[in-house]
């Protein structure tokens, strides 16, 4: 027997209503009034200020299934979608939170409880990790819950970076933070990947499925750690890693949420092979972009709309790479809509909308897509697999075809090749410095044309810059 992810989604909210929490609703994608924060990455942050004390809630026990989008700032998961089995840009966080209530002990012996008894995952399947200095927790874990000591391991802050693991969990470089416990799933021997803190612990056998924050510390922007009013509890449990444990496969693309988006997918793509990572790419990046649209991101060049703008074409991409050469991307709308409109009813009111805004946006983009591809497909094969991708073609790319350099650096990590992102920005920033000066010129050029004494009289009129009515003087 499997477990569907809605039960999974409910058994979470009601195990942890059964314990005192109040169940709040998922906070929207775009944080509210927090511009340290790109998307919303974790649970946690619509009660930042909970937190840090500053805001007070009629409840002191929350749980959420909170839309999560990691996808730029201190949480980036967009490179790794198509390359791992559990990373998404858009997931689900399931949560539970203590508002200076109950503290270690407590959460501890929840997550165990649900995990255990509540969705039947073998105990002798599961890892533990807990801050390196963190003995409450190690001595919790040993002796109140009785987890062997060869499956306990002290992990610390990453300083030394030696491996990627890291205890200390912090929402950006700033905010709420503190020393975490997180718990792993043995997906077994046939998969790579050796237990957390190995050296291969990269690999993807050992998947960790929950994290318990242990929030004691607000980071300023200087690094300082001030302690918090009240030691609280936060914690994420992923819904498509849990889903995957329970529904005995090994990465999230093959849970019961994908199966619909992976055949839309295939279908608008007339892809046959379907177990391309372009399939997973595209069903992963449809949900990001149509929950992104649905709480009121609009693509643009800068900040999250660019973001937005940067996901729908890395889709696109992956849709021409399978043969798509015209819009397709927004017709895996309704497939989402049905799979997740009962669970996130913004979805449904706002498809309309969402699918004409992805169809905008990938007709431009097809009119550009063909000529950069060939481009950069040239480049590569002059470069034979082999060497680094011309920053200076980079720029052309993203300057006269609309190609973001990720999306660029996507393409070529598929060849095993780098960009020299280092000459892109020179490219850039030289860029920025001839539009300057050409403007520069064009502004001179227009008041030595009408002569100086009306040139004087265009100051006012005009929103020259000073450098601009140097120039002028001096020339
Ligand atoms: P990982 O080390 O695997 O990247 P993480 O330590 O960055 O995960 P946390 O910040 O601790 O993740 O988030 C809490 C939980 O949310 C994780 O234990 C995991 O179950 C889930 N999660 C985190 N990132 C993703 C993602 N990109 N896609 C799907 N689930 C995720
Ligand atoms: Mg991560
Ligand atoms: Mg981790
Ligand atoms: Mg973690």
């Amino acid at each position: 027997t499997t477990m569907s992810s809605a039960e999974i989604r409910e058994k979470f909210l009601r195990f942890f209503e059964s314990k005192g929490h109040q169940i709040v609703e998922s906070s929207s994608l775009v944080p509210h009034a927090d511009p340290t924060l790109l998307f919303t990455n974790a649970g946690m942050n619509q009660f930042k200020d909970v937190f840090l004390g500053f805001d007070k809630r009629p409840y002191q026990r929350a749980t959420t299934s909170q839309k999560c989008v990691r996808a730029g700032g201190k949480h980036n998961d967009l490179e790794n979608v198509g390359y791992t089995a559990r990373h998404h840009t858009f997931f689900e966080m399931l949560g539970n939170f203590s508002f200076g209530d109950y503290f270690k002990l407590e959460a501890i012996r929840y997550a165990w409880e649900l995990l255990v008894d509540v969705y039947g995952l073998p105990a002798d399947r599961l890892w533990v990790t807990v801050y390196a200095e963190d003995d409450e927790a190690y001595s919790i874990w040993t002796r109140e819950i009785g987890v062997p000591a060869e499956r306990v391991i002290r992990i610390g802050d990453n300083k030394g970076a030696r491996y990627a693991s890291d205890n200390f969990w912090m929402m950006g470089d700033t905010g709420p933070c503190g020393p975490c416990t997180e718990i792993f799933y043995d997906h077994g021997e046939g998969i790579a990947g050796g237990p957390p803190g190995s050296p291969d612990e990269e690999g993807d056998r050992y998947i960790e499925i929950w994290n318990n924050v242990f929030m004691q510390f607000n980071r300023d922007e200087a690094g300082v750690m001030h302690p918090l009013p009240k030691p609280s509890v936060d914690t994420g449990m992923g819904l498509e890693r849990t889903a995957a444990v329970l529904q005995h496969v090994h990465s999230n693309y093959e849970i019961d949420l994908f199966v619909r988006l992976i055949a839309a997918a295939a279908r608008e793509t007339s892809s046959a092979d379907m177990d391309s990572p372009s399939l997973r790419v595209l069903a992963d990046h449809i949900r990001a972009c149509s929950f992104l649209l649905a709480d009121g991101v609009i693509p643009g060049n800068e900040g999250r709309g660019y973001v937005l703008r940067r996901i729908i074409r890395r889709a696109i991409r992956h849709g021409y790479k399978l043969g798509a050469r015209a819009a397709f991307f927004h017709r895996m709308v309704p497939d989402l809509v049905a799979e997740m409109g009962a669970a996130y009813p913004e979805l449904v009111g706002s498809q309309e909308r969402v699918s004409e805004v992805l169809r905008q946006e990938e007709v431009r983009f097809f009119e550009t897509i063909e000529h950069g591809m060939s481009l950069l497909e040239s480049e590569l094969a002059a470069l034979a697999g082999d060497g680094v991708f011309s920053g200076a073609t980079a720029f052309k790319l993203h300057d006269t075809f609309g190609f973001p350099l990720d999306l660029t650096a996507d393409v070529c990590r598929e060849r095993g090749v780098s960009v020299d992102v280092a000459a892109f920005d020179a490219a850039m920033a030289q860029q920025k410095e001839q539009a300057r000066a050409a403007g520069k010129f064009r502004m001179a050029a227009a008041l030595d044309y009408s002569g100086p004494e009306t040139a004087f009289h265009g100051y006012d009129a005009l929103d020259f810059n000073g450098q601009v009515l140097a120039l002028y003087r001096d020339g």
